[in-house]
């Protein structure tokens, strides 16, 4: 899962408004500090909320508003980071609690009649004051503010019950305590660095004890020879979260499903897709409809293939041979070790960790204009760095990004961009944003630069935001085009012109030739029938609870059983998929949807991957404008045209 922006975009704050300070950092809390802040926090708000329902009429709500919401973001999103990234278990203890205060905090604004009155009297004096007029009567629509008292109070109550479930399903997750133990023999085909890496996870006998954390799930699925092996590992990963977790989820689909009803329509997916660029379920589903076309022969025919490859291995008839779920990874690496000669696991020697960070910076500086200047701050732990952001030419400063990029005990386990502070021209408010992954110290494979890459599209798309009005910062954009400015900063992983680049951040790494790109980029290739049915299939399971809540196993293994590979006896994938336990709820669909955007708009480019000319234009009509127009207006401004979705089904079908 490469993702989780999780924009704790809550609205709110103070009309008082003190100076910003000219390079912000983040706040290091220790546990009582977090509680103070947050305390403190809500105070602050409640007492700036009372002075806004106090004033009648609209007068100067914009502003009041834009205030309000950067004195609640200056304290959650700091709080939310640490509770992800803390090396201190009871400050992310602490910070829990908090969380589930600022949302309630958040439902109680956005039902607030008075504020309501104010935003609806307002008349908006420019297009992003209209614009965020328009996201506001929608906040408090959709929170119930126009519902009768009994429904509007249910409604809170949903809320806040919601919250607390997703907490409860993903600390199942986090916390599961489950260990698979592997003997010497088992670990057969693992790479040296792997052992190396996981000698301390050995036990008295020298099994290796494994945790269900993708650093070592996911090389094991890769490459462990012995499939009974493999087998047992991805019975216990589709276990994660366990049972609990599964009745958890079904709650709050029944809960999302009522909170529909209280609105008169007919399903949560109704409720949440009005919001997002698709607008209605029925778009959703045609749209997912087309991928299954697309996708379906060629998911049969990649099975097929690597079915055939297992028989060779085993040196057993066809016929006889059956692939399984626990097979695809391993005989996909196979095929892409012996057709396309690469093997990922000695890229990382063309891919130092270090340097690879160096090259992703230095794409994004030769597009946009900018350039990144290390300064030594106080971090939340010695692995991290800080950069400031500064113009290219005239060396101003823009905003700050910090870097913690290895993994630490109980630290986030996925890659993803965390918000600090979003920007806010009016308030001459810059942004600050933290790009949090869980790397192999000594060097990348493919698939992880492609990830950093990914992420750092995010870190940009906040820090170079130039939203006027804070709610509209940077990555505050619809659910179903967040992922298209990081997906589309994918590509610069995979093209010649700026992989060559590589050698000026690391004049000593091994250089890849023109051969060995067109090589890596076949093998990404290879598999993108099985790739996308997986991705369809996870959309769909969204789209069908979202739109009838039913027990989600029995969905589940219903859709999963109509697949060429089946469903898994024993296993209940419902139970980790936390992305719909939280904002991605009937909104799955949206990395495939952006994903139609990504592959779109790079072709201004031309081919010309560091034209900086399109950088700064894209720049300036995508990146810079977070929220405050129409995403697809925007994305029309930058391509000339209307999009289109020929380069994404040219993609999923190998022939782009
Ligand atoms: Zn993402």
């Amino acid at each position: 899962m490469r993702l989780a922006v999780l924009a704790f975009a809550a609205a709110a704050a103070l009309p008082v408004l003190a100076a910003e300070p000219q390079h912000p950092l983040m706040p290091l809390y220790d546990a009582a500090g977090i509680t103070r802040a947050c305390d403190g926090g809500i105070d602050r708000a409640r007492k700036a909320i009372a002075q806004m329902e106090a004033r009648k009429g609209a007068g100067t709500i914009f502003t009041e508003w834009n205030q309000l919401q950067m004195r609640i973001e200056d304290v959650i999103n700091p709080i939310y980071l640490l509770s992800n990234v803390s090396p201190d278990k009871a400050v992310r203890d602490a910070a829990e609690p908090c969380l589930q205060k600022f949302t309630s905090l958040q439902t109680e604004i956005f039902q607030d009649e008075k504020l309501f009155k104010r935003v609806q009297a307002a008349q908006p004096a420019n297009p992003h004051q209209q614009k965020l007029r328009k996201d506001l009567i929608e906040g408090f629509e959709d929170s119930g503010v126009a519902l009768p008292p009994d429904k509007r109070a249910r409604a809170k109550e949903i809320f806040d019950k919601l919250e607390e479930l997703r907490q409860a399903y993903d600390r199942n997750v986090r916390d599961d305590p489950t260990r698979v133990k592997f003997t010497p023999a088992e670990m057969e085909g693992m790479p040296e660095a792997y052992l190396k890496a996981h000698e301390k996870a050995r036990d008295a006998e020298g099994n290796y004890v494994l945790t269900l954390k993708y650093p070592s799930y996911v090389p094991f699925l890769t490459n462990a020879k012995n499939g009974e092996a493999r087998h047992r590992y991805y019975v216990a990963k589709l276990n994660e979260g366990g049972q609990p977790n599964l009745e958890l989820l079904y709650e709050i689909f029944k809960l999302r499903q009522e909170l529909a009803g209280l609105y008169g329509l007919p399903s949560f997916a109704d409720y949440s897709l009005r919001r997002k660029m698709v607008g209605n379920p029925e778009t959703v589903n045609k749209f997912l409809d087309n991928v299954k076309s697309a996708v379906t022969d060629l998911e049969k025919k990649d099975v097929e293939e690597l079915r055939a490859e297992k028989a060779k291995e085993l040196g057993q008839p066809l016929d006889k041979t059956r692939l399984e779920r626990w097979d695809v990874s391993y005989y996909q690496e196979k095929v892409r070790k012996s057709r396309f000669n690469i093997d990922q696991e000695k890229l990382r020697r063309y891919f130092p960790t270090d340097k690879s960070m160096e090259y992703t910076m230095l794409v994004a500086q030769t597009l946009y204009g900018v350039k990144f200047q290390e300064r030594k701050v106080p971090v939340w732990h010695p692995d991290v760095r800080y950069f400031d952001v500064l113009d290219g030419k005239t060396g101003k400063y823009i905003s700050g990004f910090y870097l913690d990029l290895f993994p630490r005990e109980g630290k986030y386990n996925h890659a993803a961009a965390f918000p600090i502070r979003g920007v806010s021209t009016l308030a001459h408010r810059t942004p600050l944003s933290a790009l949090v992954t869980n790397f192999n110290r000594e060097g990348l494979d493919h698939n992880e630069l492609e990830t950093m890459m990914h992420e750092f599209g995010h870190v940009m798309h906040g820090v170079l935001s130039q939203a006027e009005y804070n709610p509209h910062a940077g990555t505050s954009v619809k659910v179903d085009f967040v992922e298209a400015p990081s997906q589309m900063f994918e590509e610069w992983a995979r093209r010649e012109d700026s992989l060559k680049l590589f050698a000026q951040v690391c004049p000593g790494c091994p250089h890849l030739t023109s051969d060995d790109i067109a090589r890596l980029e076949a093998a990404r290739k290879y598999g993108q029938g099985i790739r996308y049915a997986r991705q369809w299939l996870y959309a769909k399971f969204d789209m069908e609870l979202s739109t009838n809540p039913r027990p989600p196993l029995a969905v589940w293994k219903g859709l999963e059983s109509a697949t060429p590979l089946g469903y898994v006896e024993g296993t209940m994938f419902p139970a980790s998929f936390s992305h719909i336990a939280s904002n991605y709820a009937a909104g799955y669909y949206g990395y495939m949807w952006s994903e139609v955007l990504a592959l779109d708009m790079l072709s201004p480019f031309k081919g010309h991957m560091l034209d900086p000319q399109v950088g700064v234009r894209y720049r300036e009509t995508i990146l810079s404008q977070g929220g405050q127009q129409e995403e697809a207006d925007m994305v029309r401004k930058f391509l000339g045209r209307e999009p289109s979705s020929d380069a994404f089904f040219a993609e999923i079908t190998g022939r782009r």
